[in-house]
């Protein structure tokens, strides 16, 4: 009898073990499944999180990917665009010269009256002011042309030796000529020639292109300064001074781009309208040399555009 009590007890305890030891299971298991819910929830997140980054990276591509095809549509526009404007302009040029020609090769009649020599003169300023907008017209299909070179990497250069200092005469007096009433110094101490390998032209290009940017951006008043210094004996720098508006520090910064074009700026002078391309130009022209360029202005007291060529040993 005292036996069986003993082994109801020891069963008892050995009950109560049992349902403790399933209770701390129990609750191993449901704190195992909180951390499981856990973990499950997190990694839905980041399935989720994952899903909206691919569909913004698909997205930033496909926009990607249309302004590339909008960029290759405007320069294959370019290109034709400014192909075909020349052709009519080479014409428009030629017909120009031809008339100057027959006008000048017209019998002189024995008794000149006046309205004869009037109206000669008359046709001789028409002609001279539609060779002056061609010039403009040409300018702005020359830069055109150059912009779509310059996209599909076909702006090829014709390097040789030359003398930049004999270049810069020439770009100044051609610009001399053609603007006869702004006055253009140019200072050049000490130094007889400047070998470069470059393409003369092109080098040219640049000159004359800060040149019309100073007459066309400052008052006829004032003169436009051009210096050559060499500096450290390995290069030349070339700068183009002017009293114009000058610019501020921030739009400094965008000058060199592609069409930009200073809010606000006026054209001093009968240039016709800019496309905010010839700075953009010179800028690849120059770093094709190993040049490069800058601009150091103050608003209201003018600006100094420079480029920097090696010297050719
Ligand atoms: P654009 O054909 O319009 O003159 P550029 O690329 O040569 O094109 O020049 C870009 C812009 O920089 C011009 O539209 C003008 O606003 C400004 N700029 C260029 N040169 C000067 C200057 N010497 N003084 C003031 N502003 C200038």
């Amino acid at each position: 009898m005292e036996g069986s009590v003993q082994t109801e007890q020891a069963l008892l305890k050995e009950l109560c073990r049992l349902r403790e030891r399933v209770n701390a299971l129990e609750q191993l298991v449901a704190r195992q499944q909180a951390t499981l819910a856990e973990t499950m929830s997190k990694q839905a997140a980041l399935v989720l999180e994952r899903e909206r980054l691919q569909r913004e990276q698909a997205e930033a591509q496909a926009k990607e990917f249309a302004l590339l095809e909008a960029s290759q549509r405007m320069d294959e526009f370019l290109s034709i665009a400014s192909h075909e404007l020349r052709t009519p302009l080479t014409t428009i040029n030629g017909n120009i010269q031809l008339a100057r020609r027959h006008l000048h090769l017209l019998p002189q009649p024995d008794v000149v009256q006046e309205s004869y020599s009037e109206n000669l003169g008359i046709v001789l300023e028409l002609l001279n002011r539609a060779e002056h907008q061609v010039r403009i017209q040409n300018r702005l299909v020359s830069d055109l042309l150059d912009v779509s070179r310059i996209q599909s990497n076909r702006l090829n250069l014709h390097l040789h030796y030359c003398d930049l200092l004999e270049i810069v005469r020439e770009t100044v007096a051609a610009q001399r000529a053609a603007t006869p009433l702004h006055l253009i110094t140019l200072t050049i101490t000490d130094i007889m020639t400047i070998p470069i390998m470059a393409d003369g032209d092109r080098v040219g290009q640049v000159i004359s292109n800060y040149l019309t940017n100073a007459l066309k951006y400052s008052p006829t008043s004032q003169p436009v300064e051009v210096s050559v210094v060499i500096i450290d004996g390995t290069r030349a720098r070339v700068s183009v001074s002017d009293k114009g508006a000058g610019l501020s520090v921030e739009e400094q910064a965008h000058l060199w781009q592609r069409f930009y074009r200073v809010p606000g700026i006026t054209a001093q002078s009968d240039s016709g309208v800019g496309l905010g391309l010839g700075l953009y130009i010179c800028r690849t022209i120059i770093e094709l040399h190993q040049g490069q360029v800058g601009v150091e202005s103050t608003p209201g007291q003018g600006s100094t555009f420079w480029f920097t060529l090696p010297i050719a040993p």
